[in-house]
């Protein structure tokens, strides 16, 4: 291993939590020692058109989370690190194996506390690999973990979940989550510029923000739309209406019921009102048969 990406991890601050542990010999928030494992490399069919398209995003499920939320539909990997070791050769192979059955784009999905072993993964491969790679993550992140992927994410991916704080700490157990995701999204921005469309209507560069709005909140939803309407034509917006109460929602009986139809088309008014570009969901998609069995496919 690279003694700079080695140092990354012997004082892990890869996110906001910078926890400072050394990851070789402990594991941090996020749960993970540093050695980089996966429970999932499937062709994805539910990720947004301009990324799964007709033959499916590539995502890559990794274990652990340095956001854990509450109410997180893939918990079992989150939270419970469901999971298996991967070297970094097998990662760049994963890589290799998603764009031979057709991926769209390799999706990484939660690598914020894998990053550096992402970028050798990539780098080794970066000759083969002819697909973006995105980065789709829940929002909570540092400009100088953005700044890494300089030149090997093409796509961000991420939540911007609250604005809150009383709402991200309840929920998440982040302070100053708004005004993190926010620099982490301008960052992003400013890495990879604008949406950029290949003829195919797939994207090969740019931000997607990504908001799911949650039952009993429509009006924080209104809230943090307004405040990220100055990024509307740096981005593309994906407003989600899929939350399902998983977890331990159910401890909180504003979380514990699905979205309404109501709620939803009210924020989504908001949404055109500021005039985003992007994608709403159909109501249909607030189902629990599309969040993926972890069952170590493909790793
Ligand atoms: S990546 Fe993990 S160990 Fe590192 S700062 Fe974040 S939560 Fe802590």
């Amino acid at each position: 291993m690279n003694s700079d990406t080695e140092l990354l991890y012997t004082r892990c601050e890869l996110c906001p939590r910078r926890c400072g542990v050394n990851r070789y010999e402990k594991r941090g928030y996020c749960g993970e020692y540093a050695a980089p494992r996966a429970a999932k490399a499937c062709l994805h069919m539910w990720e947004e058109p301009c990324l799964s398209g007709t033959g499916g995003s590539g995502a890559l499920f990794f274990s652990g989370c340095s956001l854990k939320c509450i109410y997180c539909q893939n918990h079992s990997i989150s939270w419970a690190g469901k999971g298996k070791d991967i070297t970094v050769r097998r990662m760049s192979e994963i890589f290799l194996e998603l764009q031979e059955k057709g991926a769209h784009n390799i999706d990484l999905i939660t690598a914020t506390h894998f990053v550096p072993h992402v970028i050798r993964a990539a780098d080794a491969v970066k000759d083969r690999l002819h697909i973006p790679i995105v980065f789709n993550c829940g929002g909570y992140e540092r400009t100088e973990t953005i700044e890494m992927m300089r030149g090997t994410v093409s796509v961000f991916l991420p939540d911007v979940k609250y604005f809150s704080d009383e709402l991200a700490i309840k929920y998440s157990n982040a302070p100053d989550y708004f005004p993190t995701a926010l620099k982490a999204v301008e960052k992003m921005i400013d890495t990879v510029g604008k949406p950029v469309f290949g003829e195919n209507g797939l994207i090969k560069s740019g931000v997607i923000v990504r908001h799911m709005v949650l039952p009993s909140h429509r009006k924080d939803s209104d809230r943090l739309l307004r405040e990220i309407a100055h990024l509307k034509d740096d981005i593309l917006l994906s407003l989600m209406s899929q939350y399902t109460p998983f977890y331990r929602a159910a401890e909180h009986k504003e979380l514990s019921r699905r979205l309404s139809t109501y709620e939803y088309e009210k924020v989504r008014e908001t949404a055109l009102s500021l005039g985003f570009k992007g994608y709403s969901q159909e109501r249909t998609s607030a189902k629990e048969e599309y969040t993926p069995e972890f069952d170590m496919e493909g790793i």
